[in-house]
């Protein structure tokens, strides 16, 4: 049995045991930031978090504010990088979550440097009198954020350096290509590391961080005073191949059951559309879980479940709540209450985030993310509730 249409089910231990590879092939001196935005890449933030930081990350990083919040609401305790850009009202909410915060330009580090103001003992006396910490972003490639001219980002760091209660805590990148072009990835390191020489000049102790998984694992000069990994920690292949290739251990299983089970006779159709119809007798699973879990419109025809220990098509249309598996001509021993597995290992079969992203060209992270607020999140370590 299974306890809800759609279930979640993670186990922290692999979160922790991923952490603690990625820790032990990273070395002594370089931070493990464990990235938890968008709901802990779907697997929820705030176990992730904490399964995280038992696996021997120091850092942990998200991409919203009310990320940050919601993870100190959660008693998530730490230092905590916020990595987007934030709105006026996003910032306050950063600030007061305790976060840092990534800047590039000298409008934002002078908001910045007026909150700062604002939050002198005396005026808000819970703030206390703790500096905020800002980290510099230069973009070596992602065009996204940050700024490419490495000269206007140090200037921004003057700014925070002479600004009142503010601290230059460090300096960071993001590259675009780490999983695809190790080369490329190297030439944009140098680039971020020749900025980093310069920083240091005004802030010795300024972290310099850039590396994601991919990078983490394939590029160890990248790796510089902290590796910020996301995919990695949940046991997801940066790769979109086998994450065993690397040790890791991917720790989300999604499961629904099978809610009805039913003949389908030849010239007989399946789901909206009608764009599945049987030519010969076989039986159909209905399993109560869909789009509006998460379960992508896309794996329509296109789709696997494991349904006892078998692997079986998806056939017809994803629905908003339901999705139709063929189990065929003799459904054996499967009986209606019988779990089935969207992701995850049954018998000797398996079916990894990788596979169904390949499904439907794209990537395992959007996969896992995709999972929405209607789904049930369960949290074990190794089996035993957690
Ligand atoms: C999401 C993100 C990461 C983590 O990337 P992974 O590929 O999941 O390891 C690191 N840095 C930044 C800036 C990010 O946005």
């Amino acid at each position: 049995m299974t306890t809800s249409r759609a279930l979640a089910r993670v186990n922290l231990a692999a979160i922790e045991r991923n952490c603690a590879l990625l820790r032990s092939q990273i070395g002594a001196g370089v931070a493990l930031c464990a990235v938890v935005k968008a709901n802990g890449y779907g697997h929820g933030a705030l176990q992730a978090a904490r399964a995280a930081q038992a696996g021997g990350a120091s850092w942990l990083a998200v991409a919203a504010a009310r990320e940050a919040a919601e993870l100190r609401a959660g008693r998530i305790e730490g230092p905590l990088l916020v990595l987007g850009a934030l709105t006026a009202d996003e910032l306050d909410v950063a600030l007061d979550a305790d976060a840092d915060v990534a800047a590039w330009s000298e409008e934002f580090v002078e908001q910045l440097g007026q909150r700062a103001a604002r939050r002198e003992p005396g005026a808000d006396a819970t703030a206390g009198s703790r500096d905020l910490r800002v980290h510099l972003k230069l973009d070596v490639g992602m065009g996204r954020l940050g700024t490419r001219d490495a000269d206007a980002l140090l200037r921004v760091g003057e700014l925070v350096a002479a600004t009142p209660g503010l601290a230059l805590a460090g300096a960071m990148t993001h590259f675009p290509c780490a999983d695809e072009d190790v080369e490329l990835t190297a030439r944009e390191l140098d680039v971020f590391t020749a900025f980093g020489e310069r920083l240091r000049e005004l802030a010795p102790d300024a972290l310099l961080h850039a590396a994601n998984s991919a990078a983490a694992i394939a590029l160890p000069a990248s790796r510089l005073d902290m590796v910020r990994c996301g995919i990695a920690v949940y046991g997801l292949d940066p790769w979109g191949r086998d994450p065993a290739a690397h040790g890791l251990e991917p720790a989300l299983e999604l499961r629904s059951w099978v809610a009805a089970l039913k003949p389908l006779a030849p010239g007989q159709t399946v789901g909206y559309g009608a764009s599945f119809t049987a030519t010969e007798p076989t039986w159909i699973a209905t399993l109560p879980i869909g789009y509006g879990d998460g379960f992508r419109r896309a794996f329509s025809n296109n789709g696997v479940a494991l349904l006892g220990g078998r692997r079986c098509p998806l056939v017809g249309r994803v629905s908003m709540d339901n999705v139709c598996i063929d189990v065929g001509p003799d459904p054996g021993a499967l009986r209606v209450g019988d779990p089935a597995i969207l992701i995850g290992t049954d018998g000797g079969e398996r079916i990894a985030a990788e596979e169904l992203a390949a499904r439907i060209d794209t990537i395992n992270y959007e996969i896992t993310t995709a999972l929405t607020a209607r789904v049930v999140w369960e949290f074990h370590r190794d089996g035993v509730d957690a």
